[in-house]
């Protein structure tokens, strides 16, 4: 470990948990930490319980493979993504603490017309909007990562989406960065204290049941990411989110020899060099829903195949370590923010597979809306449930993919 990796996080020993807040937090992942973390320090309010079932930064915010990139699809998407960004670049700042922000690059390669004009309109898309994203031809691809096979199999590459912006952190830097920051505040996290069941009178949430008793609260923000379903199960909402695994896998460490994010749709397969040396390598989600985190051979086996056709030196290398998470996947691969039918009880959910890049805007964007009693901030007002009932999804599908 270099001096500069951060192994430990000073936080205040746990309380007894009060008998009532003014906002409660459901999942100490990236996004409930930084919505705790934006109302302790932007708005004064402090008293507030981040409740975790497990521990603190230990599901998906743990699991993902860190790409940071905004050069989405959608208007709505790209201006939200773009201000994730911004906040990432001066998070060490932020926090006066290493989050290990790595600016690399993205490169997403298109084997087909088809995804040569796509890219096209997201090069625009992402440029319009202030984003850093330009078409590059096989030279520039060849010159900018030499290690990379261009003529896989059966689809050359034929040009590729160079994202200037794309870049990685240390995800459990983020978490630890935000809890420190608001725990510093005030703000109480609880772990090993799962909400179970809800106090819900005349349409407004009162109070939430956890295993250690029942706890009062003005408001709730629910950031469970893979299990959002099954809270709003309890609560009666209805929402078009299916759960997925989602696996992913790393290398034996080598000499730095890829700089950028490299990832390829059509292969669906994406690969990055983080800063220990170690290959990170994910692709599409398990082909069928679940509620687990098992590794299997049939991804490790197709994904495998896959990097080596982008990467043909891989064969020989050794695998270390593969896992998983469970993602809350939406209809239009957008997230789901903002207000629910029930008062009070606000939604921060369907995250999927995309969701750590925008821990920073997302915690944000959550503070405000909490802040203001329910006055949703522009720039998520896209992302609410009711989009789904008035047919105004945000359709991100196509860049989203293997990208993540
Ligand atoms: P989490 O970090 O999952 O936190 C939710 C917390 O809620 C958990 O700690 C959980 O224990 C807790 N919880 C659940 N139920 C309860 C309950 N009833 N009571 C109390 N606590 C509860 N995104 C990207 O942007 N880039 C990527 O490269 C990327 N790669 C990914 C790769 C993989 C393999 C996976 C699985 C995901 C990837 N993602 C990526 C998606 C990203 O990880 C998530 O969208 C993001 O981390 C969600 O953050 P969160 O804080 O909402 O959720």
């Amino acid at each position: 470990l270099s001096s500069e990796y951060p192994v430990e996080v000073d936080l205040p020993a746990p309380k007894e948990l009060k008998a009532a807040y003014d906002v409660v937090i459901i999942g100490a992942g990236g996004h409930g930490l930084a919505t705790a973390y934006y109302l302790a320090k932007y708005h004064g309010i402090s008293n507030i319980a981040v409740l975790e079932k497990g521990y603190l930064g230990g599901g998906n915010t743990a699991r993902n493979t860190a790409v940071i990139r905004s050069n989405y699809l959608t208007s709505e998407g790209v201006k939200f993504y773009i201000e994730s960004v911004r906040l990432f670049e001066n998070l060490s700042n932020e926090f006066d603490f290493n989050i290990m922000y790595s600016h690399r690059g993205q490169l997403t390669l298109a084997h087909t017309d088809a995804t040569v004009r796509a890219f096209r309109q997201r090069a625009e898309v992402n440029k319009h909007f202030g984003g850093h994203t330009e078409m590059i031809d096989r030279q520039q691809i060849r010159e900018l990562v030499p290690s990379l096979n261009l003529d896989p199999g059966h689809i050359p590459v034929l040009a590729g989406l160079w994202h200037i912006d794309g870049a990685t952190a240390r995800h459990d830097a983020v978490a630890w960065g935000y809890a420190k920051g608001a725990a510093k505040r005030g703000v109480e996290i609880h772990q090993l204290t799962e909400v179970q069941d809800f106090v819900v009178e005349n349409g407004r949430i009162r109070a939430v049941q956890t295993n250690r008793g029942t706890i009062a609260c003005g408001c709730v923000v629910q950031a469970v990411a893979g299990t959002s379903s099954l809270l709003l199960n309890k609560l009666g909402i209805r929402a078009p989110i299916h759960t997925y695994p989602l696996q992913a896998m790393v290398t034996q460490p080598f000499k730095p020899f890829l700089d950028p994010l490299v990832s390829s749709s059509a292969l669906h397969c994406y690969v990055q060099q983080t800063s220990r040396g170690e290959l990170v390598f994910g692709g599409g989600s398990d082909p069928y829903p679940l509620y687990n985190t098992r590794s299997t051979l049939d991804l490790k086996e197709s994904l495998l195949a896959h990097a080596i056709e982008m990467f043909p030196f891989m064969a020989n290398a050794k695998l270390m370590r593969q896992w998983a998470g469970i993602t809350d996947m939406t209809p239009d691969y957008s997230p789901i923010m903002g207000l629910s039918p029930i008062e009070g009880y606000y939604l921060d959910a369907g995250w999927g597979t995309w969701g750590f890049k925008a821990t920073p805007i997302c915690g944000k964007t959550m503070a405000e809306l909490v802040a203001s009693g329910g006055k949703v901030p522009e720039l998520i007002a896209p992302f609410g449930l009711d989009r789904f009932s008035r047919f105004q999804q945000v359709n991100e599908m196509g860049a989203t993919a293997a990208s993540h």
